[in-house]
């Protein structure tokens, strides 16, 4: 991706208002490149061009200035509307070098050969130079295209290419880059296709871009330039072929298009984690639950895919894209009841008025009734023209084919109007968004097939410990049945994720090394259990801080030991406390939400409810302490033990009682926070 110029050469050390390029290959980016002057940059994008053909890659380069002018330049300047003959008439007439450049008189001419002097083209750039033809400002402006190309009207505060200077301009970029890529594109005749003017299938694709559609603010002390580059780089690289090809498909052959357009969303969407995105802040010693939300809902970002998924398979899964209505709901004005129908209200008093033959029933085509007639019509049918008001057939007589009734009705009695519920192009379901059954009904009855669905998100488990053996197993003194496993893979699926089982470990370091590494490109985070404190037997927290990315997580909450959470291989791993109980809060408080930032859904608190207490407790201060609880005659009731072994008590729950994290003394009656385990999504 390249950030273009049209200044003069920028020196020796690396700045901004240069010309940048990044570059992507196979998922990892190269530090940015400066590049000085126009000259340098041509040399440098031959040599890229020559050296990935060499090496048998096809590649897209960008450059961020239009191809073409809104329709109609093209063939006032050169006698025709190909834009290809736009680029060799600036090649054949700018001249460039690293200290100057013609291209405020080469404006100034175009303005008095289009017969305007005053237009369309403006702002000259140089202080101490007049140029006849091309004003200073826009004062007396004429333009006898359009200002902008269609692109650029869709295209939120991009610049017109008519301007030649001033803060964010373009028109200068166009002028000295067109002669540039006229020239690479004849030195690499048929290596090199143009979009969106020509088929791409060269090895090598030009596109139009502009960052500032979705590059976002430069990290503290980078060049703007230079991470717009980087970050656009790695955003084409990681689309999906689908995906590219759909932005591809554009239809602009004079004016030329910007890529990524209209699929900002899609294009911002994967940032990869980091390896430090668990980090806490220095001199942290017991995280309160709200902070350790915080960051985890700050540091983690959507990793699934996005892809085109039929309504048959997209219950349970999240939207990746804002959906709109294609039909509105209801798609014709209908009647709501079986009765007769006719236009206009009436008055008090009894009314008389002639049935036409037939009747109008859902799904027939709405036909005519004429004036002062009245038609049978049944729930659900379109109203026939003439038809807008319904009497129901309970308070109706029918005798020798007349309608027989008491006013008053009002107009538009008893029917739906077109679109009442939903009208087309409406938005239906945000991005963000796990699809409900309800969903599905929306989705359908708006005429939708299909909607841009993230894959699910891969969670793999992994139960450690020597003690544990598997269900099914003969179990020696001291050894314990594997009931996180199950536990755990079963709260993934009721997620809405895809749980894969990747077995058990004992406290072995180099087996549950392999075991991790084997995991690597088969799911997208891995959950453990057991083993994530510091001690000598703690494996997980042992292998993630040597590869290091540990943080330990010290949460002020009960139940709950350390979380150990880290990145392997760009996977993000959570290291649950062994203990059933805290294993499942700790899952569902701090695991399924991060899962779900993972998965692309919206960050959502589980919804609780503030309700009497059927228990008694002292709580002291400084932990938020959620207990397993369920509702009994109107009442929250608490399993008996808080035992963080008993798993007996999990099952025995609907849900969680949630203490804040102040000291209090709940009595009977007091209000306690509920959060049913349906709240979770179980
Ligand atoms: P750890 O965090 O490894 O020290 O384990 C804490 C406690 O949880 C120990 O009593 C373990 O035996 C128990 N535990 C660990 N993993 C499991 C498991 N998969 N199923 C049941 N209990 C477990
Ligand atoms: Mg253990």
């Amino acid at each position: 991706m390249v950030d273009w110029s049209g200044g003069n050469d920028t020196g020796a050390r690396p700045r901004k208002d240069a010309i940048w390029a990044g570059v992507s290959r196979s998922g990892a980016a190269d530090a940015p490149v400066y590049l000085r002057n126009r000259i340098d940059a041509e040399t440098w994008i031959a040599a890229l061009i020559d050296s990935e053909a060499q090496a048998g890659r096809r590649t897209l380069i960008g450059f961020d200035f239009p191809f073409g002018y809104p329709a109609g330049f093209a063939e006032a300047v050169t006698g025709d509307s190909d834009p290809f003959a736009l680029w060799d008439w600036f090649e054949a007439r700018i001249q460039d070098s690293p200290q100057a450049n013609n291209r405020f008189d080469l404006a100034g001419e175009l303005n008095l050969a289009l017969g305007t002097g005053n237009g369309p083209f403006w702002a000259n750039g140089l202080p101490n130079r007049d140029i006849p033809g091309l004003p200073r400002t826009k004062a007396g402006y004429e333009n006898p295209f359009s200002d902008r190309r269609h692109a650029e009207t869709l295209a939120k505060g991009a610049f017109t290419c008519w301007q030649m200077a001033g803060a964010g301009a373009v028109g200068s970029q166009v002028f000295m880059g067109l002669p540039v890529l006229s020239r690479l594109r004849k030195r690499f005749a048929g290596q090199v296709a143009v979009w969106p003017f020509e088929q791409l299938d060269a090895p090598v694709a030009f596109v139009e871009i502009w960052p500032s559609l979705t590059a976002g603010p430069a990290p503290d002390g980078m060049v703007k330039d230079a991470w717009q580059v980087q970050e656009v780089a790695r955003q084409f690289a990681a689309l999906a072929p689908a995906d590219l090809a759909r932005m591809l498909d554009v239809h602009a052959p004079e004016e030329g298009a910007i890529f990524g357009l209209g699929f900002e969303d899609r294009l911002k969407a994967d940032p990869p984690l980091r390896n430090d995105c668990f980090a806490l802040p220095p001199g942290v010693h017991w995280t309160p639950v709200d902070e350790a939300l915080s960051l985890l809902r700050e540091r983690l970002s959507v990793v699934t895919k996005a892809e085109d998924t039929p309504l048959d398979a997209a219950l349970g899964r999240i939207v990746a894209q804002d959906v709109t209505a294609r039909r509105a709901n209801p798609p014709l004005p209908n009647t709501a009841v079986d009765g007769y129908g006719f236009a206009g209200g009436r008055g008090a008093g009894p009314h008389v008025l002639p049935v036409v033959s037939g009747r109008a029933a859902a799904g027939d085509a709405p036909g005519d009734v004429p004036e002062g007639h009245a038609i049978r019509v049944l729930t659900g049918a379109a109203l026939p023209q003439g038809v807008d008001t319904v009497v129901l057939q309970e308070d109706v007589q029918i005798d020798g084919g007349n309608l027989r009734f008491t006013g008053p009705i009002k107009q538009g009695a008893n029917t739906r109007k077109a679109g009442e519920d939903v009208v087309a192009g409406q938005t239906v379901l945000t991005a963000g968004r796990q699809v409900t059954a309800a969903d599905l009904a929306l989705l359908a009855a708006t005429g939708l097939s299909s909607l841009s669905l993230r894959q699910r998100l891969r969670v793999g488990v992994i139960s450690t410990g020597d003690e544990i053996v598997q269900p099914g197993e003969t179990a020696a003194d001291g050894q314990i049945f594997d009931a996180n496993r199950p536990m755990l893979l079963g709260l993934i699926a009721q997620f809405g994720h895809t749980p894969v089982d990747l077995g058990h470990v004992g406290d072995d370091r180099a087996a549950l090394r392999a075991r991790l590494d084997g995991a690597a490109g088969q799911v997208d985070a891995i959950l453990t259990s057991g083993g994530a404190s510091a001690g000598d037997e703690d494996h997980v927290s042992a292998l993630l801080k040597e590869a290091g990315a540990l943080a330990l997580w010290r949460i002020a909450v009960k139940p709950g030991r350390p979380l150990a959470l880290g990145m392997w291989q760009g996977m993000p791993v959570f290291g649950l406390p062994g203990n059933p109980v805290a294993a499942m809060v700790c899952t569902l408080i701090f695991a399924r939400p991060a899962l779900a930032v993972l998965a692309g859904q919206d960050w959502t608190a589980p919804q609780g409810f503030d309700v009497p207490a059927a228990f008694e407790k002292r709580k002291k201060p400084g932990r938020r302490e959620y207990l397993r609880a369920r509702m009994r005659n109107g009442a929250a009731e608490v399993f008996a033990s808080e035992g963080s072994g008993r798993i007996s008590g999990l099952s025995w729950a609907e849900g969680l009682v949630e203490l804040p994290d102040e000291g209090l003394d709940v009595r009977p009656g007091d209000p306690v926070r509920f959060i049913p385990y349906g709240s979770f999504g179980l």
